[in-house]
């Protein structure tokens, strides 16, 4: 590992005018070259690679990569009831703990279970994804999309099974 020690300043650094003009030299370089840019995006003419312009969002949203992990959603059967047979494999997986599940008989004889109560803590998971992983009915994915999953409250970052179905 090398050490950087702190060079003694030049007598030129230690006048600071020309540090101050350097300094200056490179922001109005930068904002001379940006701000054509920003009007020709703003014209709606796509800019090339060296494109500086930030996203305006939310108005403008950036394309999320297929394989991001985003908010859960609960998968349906034919019936409209949920794929989930609250086999726990979910729950019990669950790095952080936040999946909370009491099943329920299905009406369906052919099928087992289900959950009457499936709640995620999306404020305590860590986006893993290992609940999607472990699930063997596909019942569980992370693809809605949804980022945006700010509460002013802890109790509204806890997604309700009527929620993960939507
Ligand atoms: S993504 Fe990970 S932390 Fe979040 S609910 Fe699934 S298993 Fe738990
Ligand atoms: S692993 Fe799948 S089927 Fe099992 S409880 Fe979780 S979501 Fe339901």
């Amino acid at each position: 590992m090398s050490v950087i020690r702190q060079q003694p300043l030049t007598l030129l650094e230690r006048l600071y005018i020309t540090e101050v003009a350097k300094g200056l030299a490179l922001t109005a370089r930068h904002f001379l070259v940006n701000f054509p840019r920003h009007v020709v995006r703003a014209l709606g003419i796509k800019v090339g690679k060296g494109e500086t312009v930030t996203y305006q969002y939310p108005e403008e949203r950036r394309p999320f990569a297929s394989r991001l992990r985003t908010r859960h959603r609960l998968t349906r059967r034919a019936d409209g009831t949920p794929r989930c047979v609250a086999c726990m494999m979910c729950e019990t997986v669950c790095p952080a703990r936040c999946i909370h599940i009491i099943a329920m008989e299905h009406p369906d004889p052919n099928v087992e279970k289900m959950p009457r109560v499936f709640d995620i803590d999306i404020g305590v998971c860590v986006f893993c994804g290992f609940c999607v992983e472990a699930c063997p009915e596909d019942a569980i994915r992370m693809d809605t999309g949804i980022v945006e999953m700010a509460s002013y409250t802890r109790e509204g970052m806890i997604y309700r099974i009527d929620q993960l179905l939507q």
